[in-house]
């Protein structure tokens, strides 16, 4: 008999939209009759309307080869060109892309006809440089505008991009430059983190200090202004800039000419490099990013927290907006400096009405307290995105109420890497939201939940998650590895043209999708299989809970037992003692959604091991639960966490 994961949290409050947000509504329902009526051709009709054909396709989907898709194969388009020049010939040349923020706090305000001369220039350049269309190109930046510049210049000469995060390692940046023989490195001097001034430059000249890579040169933006060494290979970025000329015509590329490749967080192991290519993933990015977020792009301005080496970076800072001819804040530091109030205080001066961000940043805040977000003006905000990780209903409440004033809709959004572009969210304007959610499929998108059998679980069940028919912006391989591509997402049912995602999902009663955490990460506790989601979001229902991780940890009585790691709010932190704390929330599970889930062991810790993305590492939590040596940290933000946390558990 085929096993489903239990479900034990009932959440009942719904928010629908208001009559006057609905009223106002970007999406109409049409969406979701027209997707259901003839899905290929909603795609068609979204890729034409909202993107530059230089050739129009005539073909929308060749699956023969499944799970080799083609979309749009026959169209031509030049994604730079749809992301910048036809907003100016459309007259939108004055129109802000970005207001950028140094964290030292210098600004900029970049205007979509500056940010096309710019990428003219950096196109003209990389040409300069010898890389052709297919070339690689890594780009290893601060969250500065050149880094926005640098991927719309390599998509425009139809070169693949891979950015790196600005945090990783030599290892790491050799490993990714290798991994797709890059010819070109574009860099800074150094960035702004914390407070300080951290090199960049460095990291790569010793990721090339071995001495055989395909890199021929590197391009090197100045940020700081620090001290670097030099060699042959080395070019400054605006010395280059200034020696080019500064038009140049955007050429068309197929719509399947591959746009970047980008490596996963690795959560749950080594990173995969993701392939994605132009015409649909830009499809599905700016058709998202319009409906999911209401976007009228004449008045909004939007924030997208995300670095922009991570896949959200690349569909919601860079390629969605800018395909919708959006404004967004693009800002450089952290959101503690100088001030735990920064990210607050940069919503009331540019008056951003769509925030973007991840429930690991709204968990962090609930635990500071409200009181600093309630020291600004946050008025303008309309509407707010949630993604990276589920979200527990309690800090969904927290982002609503708190940050949203009680009328901002909550969207919360999932999507991987390998999807490209939202795939479940509510769209504001027509659904009726439910905390911790993610609710519906978007139009065009076709989701199931199975269990290990490849069978449908029903409404009120949970079980694996996937997606049943190609969509626009999916991955097109793993980089260098078919292999692997098929084995990881298109295997686990026999049935080579479903999707499986890796993630549990459950559908209630009404059969909106609830994310229940990673498969790896569900626990068998006397035969019941229980996810990490629901269980963490009735700790952090409690009112002492700021962040919780649960891990199942092999127990000879009942196979595996439920052991948290809590992260308790500095409000609550003075008084009581930690063993109070764990009795009185193990009481609380078990008394709001039952015994078995009751966790045998509570740890209070002050943070927990993260990617750098901001996802919680349960497998590391699971080797210290276990007592074994604690695995692979390269992924890790903070590796000092993992120290402290078995000190506590001493
Ligand atoms: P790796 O695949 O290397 O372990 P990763 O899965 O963390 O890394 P990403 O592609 O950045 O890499 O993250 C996608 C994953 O993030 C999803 O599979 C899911 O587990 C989680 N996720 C993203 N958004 C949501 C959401 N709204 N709700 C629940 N989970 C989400
Ligand atoms: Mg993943």
């Amino acid at each position: 008999m085929s096993v489903q994961i239990d479900h034990l949290l009932n959440e009942t409050r719904h928010f629908p939209p208001t009559p006057e947000f609905a009223a106002q509504s970007v999406s109409k329902p049409e969406l979701y009759t027209d997707a259901a009526a003839d899905r290929l051709g909603f795609w068609a009709d979204q890729a034409r309307e909202l993107l530059h054909w230089h050739k129009p396709f005539t073909k929308t989907l060749d699956w023969t080869n499944p799970p080799f898709a083609k979309w749009f194969e026959d169209g031509e388009l030049n994604v730079a060109y749809n992301c910048l020049d036809r907003h100016v010939l459309a007259g939108n040349g004055d129109r802000v892309a970005l207001y950028w923020e140094g964290e030292p706090g210098e600004t900029r305000a970049i205007t979509y006809a500056e940010l096309t001369a710019e990428v003219k220039r950096a196109a003209n350049v990389l040409i300069k440089l010898g890389v052709t269309a297919g070339d690689r190109v890594a780009v290893y930046l601060p969250m500065i505008p050149e880094a926005i510049v640098a991927m719309l210049a390599v998509a425009r000469v139809g070169a693949v991009h891979s950015v790196i995060f600005g945090g990783f390692s030599p290892e790491s940046i050799s490993a990714r430059i290798d991994d797709a023989d890059a010819v070109l490195v574009i860099t800074a001097d150094g960035g702004y983190r914390k407070g300080k001034v951290s090199a960049l430059k460095p990291a790569v000249d010793e990721a090339l200090a071995s001495g055989e890579s395909y890199v021929r040169n590197v391009l090197v933006v100045k940020r700081t202004g620090q001290d670097v060494d030099w060699t042959d290979r080395d070019l400054w970025w605006h010395e280059e800039l200034a020696s080019v000329d500064a038009e140049h015509e955007a050429q068309p590329f197929a719509a399947e000419n591959p746009l970047f490749i980008l490596y996963t967080s690795g959560t749950t192991g080594k990173p995969k490099g993701i392939l994605h290519t132009t015409g649909g993933y830009l499809t599905q990015a700016a058709f998202t990013h319009k409906n999911v977020f209401d976007l009228r792009p004449e008045t909004d301005v939007y924030w997208c927290t995300a670095d922009i080496g991570w896949i959200t970076g690349h569909s919601y800072v860079t390629y969605g907006p800018l395909a919708n001819g959006a404004t967004q804040v693009l800002y450089e530091g952290t959101p503690d400096t100088p001030h735990p109030g920064r990210w607050w205080e940069l919503i009331e001066k540019y008056k951003v009405t769509i925030l973007y961000t991840a429930p690991t940043a709204i968990r962090t805040f609930m635990k500071l307290g409200r009181q600093i977000p309630q020291k600004f003006d946050l008025s303008s905000l309309r509407v707010l995105g949630s993604v990276g990780e589920p979200i527990n209903p309690e800090a969904w409440m927290w982002y609503r109420e708190v940050i949203g004033g009680n009328k901002a809709p909550v969207v919360d959004t999932w999507w991987q890497t390998e999807t490209g572009g939202i795939m479940i969210s509510a769209l504001p304007g027509l659904t009726t939201t439910k905390p911790g959610a993610a609710q519906v499929p978007i139009p065009g998108v076709t989701i199931d939940v199975l269990d290990d059998d490849g069978a449908h679980v029903g409404h009120g069940n949970g079980g694996l998650l996937v997606v049943t028919e190609p969509w626009p912006g999916m991955l097109r391989g793993i980089w260098g590895d078919p292999e692997r591509f098929k084995e990881t997402y298109w295997d686990k049912f026999g049935n080579k043209s479903l999707y499986f995602a890796g993630d549990g999902a459950r559908l209630d009663d009404e059969g909106d999708i609830w994310l229940l955490g990673r498969v790896d990460d569900v626990m068998n506790v006397s035969g019941h299989r229980l996810s990490t989601a629901e269980i963490e979001s009735s700790l952090v229902a409690h009112p002492m809970t700021a962040e919780a991780a649960v891990v199942g940890a092999s127990d000879e009585v009942t196979g595996q037992a439920v052991v948290a790691f809590v992260i308790i709010k500095f409000s609550h932190l003075d008084d009581t003692s930690h063993a109070d704390i764990a009795a009185t929330l193990r009481a609380h599970v078990s008394q709001q959604i039952g015994a078995i889930a009751r966790p045998k062991h509570i740890f209070i810790v002050k943070e927990l091991p993260k990617t750098r993305s901001g996802k919680i590492m349960r497998r590391l939590l699971r080797d210290v639960a276990e007592g074994r040596e604690i695995g692979d940290v390269t992924t890790l933000a903070d590796t000092m966490v993992m120290q402290s946390i078995s000190n506590t558990m001493k």
